[in-house]
């Protein structure tokens, strides 16, 4: 039975999985995978190259021949496998979310849930994959258009949602006869080797679904301009996702590209503070703020600014930074040395250009204390780059048309949440928020398998979710058919 990682030795490998087959990196290297609380070695990962990527994709495209020919009813059944499989298979999921990327159990058990919802819609997809009959402006002509699969889509996925993503970026184009390559996040290659072995185990036939790990910095070119893939799934950083753009649009290949955010969550004076409260905690501090919904901006009315700032401070406070595998903690540690190098700049450069420290700002181990900033201005770091960590700035306004503009005052535009009983204003702010997704007297973080997930700006180009994943996973074609008589 093929392994995604074995324990020959007392740290785990894991290794490519190419064509139906597990097997190292074509020069056998292997780079080390940590486990975020203390750097622990977690996993030995095949260090791929730009030859792995190649053998990869030519895997793909070797089993799409085949694979696009498969029926509604195979994809269906393999999909729903995948999805009883995971089920069945949580805790192993679970565990690897904890140990590899930090995740505390409550959002390491979102995960497994949410991935079991994408993979359920997904497998509905498969016979929803359909075109139409159209009217014929000539006589006796049947006019059809058909959908047919695109060929290779490569999947690349961050290290903070790592299950779901290898899920939500590989499911739809698996239900339309696609055939994918993932290239996970250095951070998170055994997650997503369990993954890959769960559509094998699932039925999935050779070559359909392969796994190259690595560093997308140096393989990632490799994939996104191999002439073979047709249609790049991207999910990560703003930086990386225009890198990807140029690629792509060199090459008139399809791109879906989910980034960053800066997310504003605006609390008006009649708003229900508990739930405002309550609805910026979790926003916010979820998985320590590494989220890209993350509501980063809190902007207050002013008349409810100081009692919302007193309950925001305690709250944050309150949340537990113990062991990652009870139910209540809420607060991990940061990813890597390089991402709280970053979260620890962001707050001292803020703090010495003179915003104030609310709370937090310290650490325990590699977990940095839920931290609230107010003060912060536009020359400070934090005010207009994605900070992801558990770093938010509160902000008075005065009025709904200051925190309109102050919330669109950013060239993200991913998430924006704004607190309210006045619906009007609700529906106004709904209308005119630069963000791809707007939730009233709800959090900035939300996903549904079926929505049209995305941003705008730096967030990124094009929508996730299993509708339009259908329209991105397959070409359009029209087909006439000139008959004799009435058609
Ligand atoms: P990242 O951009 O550093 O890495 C993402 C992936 O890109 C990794 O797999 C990496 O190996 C790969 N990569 C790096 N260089 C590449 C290249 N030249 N070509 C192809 N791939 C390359 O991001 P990260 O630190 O892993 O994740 C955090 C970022 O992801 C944040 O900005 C966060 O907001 C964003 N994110 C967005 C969403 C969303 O749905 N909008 C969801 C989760 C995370």
């Amino acid at each position: 039975m093929p392994q995604a990682a074995h324990a020959q030795t007392a740290v785990p490998t894991v290794d490519c999985f190419i064509g139906g087959r597990w097997a190292p990196a074509a020069d056998g290297r292997y780079f080390d995978d940590r486990n975020p609380e203390d750097d622990a070695l977690y996993a030995r990962a095949a260090h791929g190259a730009a030859v792995d990527v190649d053998r990869a994709v030519r895997a793909a495209q070797q089993a799409f021949d085949g694979y696009r020919h498969t029926l509604a009813r195979e994809r269906e059944a393999w999909l729903i496998k995948a999805a009883e499989r995971l089920e069945a298979e949580a805790q192993a999921f679970i565990d690897i979310l904890i140990d590899e990327v930090g995740s505390p159990l409550a959002k390491a058990r979102f995960e497994v849930a949410m991935a079991v919802g994408y993979l359920r819609a997904a497998a509905g997809a498969a016979r929803r994959t359909s075109g139409q009959t159209l009217p014929s402006d000539v006589p006796g002509r049947l006019s059809l258009s058909l959908r047919q699969p695109l060929g290779v889509v490569a999947a690349i996925t961050p290290f903070n949602v790592p299950l779901i993503k290898s899920i939500k970026l590989t499911a739809v184009p698996l239900a339309t006869g696609n055939a994918v390559v993932l290239l996970p996040s250095e951070e998170a290659p055994m997650l997503a080797a369990r993954v890959a072995r769960l559509y094998h185990e699932a039925g999935l036939p050779p070559g359909v679904v392969n796994l190259v790990t690595g560093f997308g910095h140096e393989i990632g070119d490799a994939l996104t301009g191999h002439p073979l893939v047709r249609l790049v799934n991207f999910t990560g950083s703003s930086r990386v996702g225009k890198h990807i753009a140029a690629i792509a649009g060199a090459q008139m290949k399809r791109v879906t590209l989910e980034l960053g955010g800066k997310n504003p969550l605006v609390v008006l004076a009649d708003a229900d503070l508990d739930a405002a409260v309550h609805g910026a905690v979790m926003g916010m501090f979820l998985y320590q703020g590494q989220v890209c919904m993350a509501s980063s901006r809190i902007l207050v009315e002013r008349p409810l600014y100081a009692a919302f700032l007193e309950r925001f401070q305690a709250a944050a406070e309150a949340l537990p930074m113990g062991d990652l595998r009870r139910p209540e903690t809420v607060i991990g540690p940061l990813i890597s040395p390089r991402q709280r190098e970053r979260v620890r700049a962001h707050i001292e450069d803020a703090l010495g250009k003179g915003a104030t420290l609310v709370t937090g700002g310290g650490w325990n181990g590699h977990r940095c204390q839920p931290t609230v900033l107010a003060g912060v201005r536009p020359e400070m770091t934090c005010y207009a780059e994605e900070t992801f960590g558990p770093v938010a700035a509160v902000y008075p306004v005065d009025g709904f048309e200051q925190a309109l503009a102050q919330a669109n005052d950013s060239r993200y535009g991913l998430s924006a949440a704004i607190y309210t009983r006045d619906l009007d204003r609700a529906l106004a702010f709904a209308a005119q928020a630069h963000a791809g997704m707007v939730h009233v007297n709800a959090p900035t973080l939300h996903d549904e398998p079926h929505v049209p997930f995305g941003g705008v700006g730096d967030s990124g180009f094009g929508r996730e979710g299993t509708e339009v994943d259908i329209d991105t996973c397959t070409e359009w074609k029209w087909v006439t058919i000139q008959t004799g008589g009435t058609a």
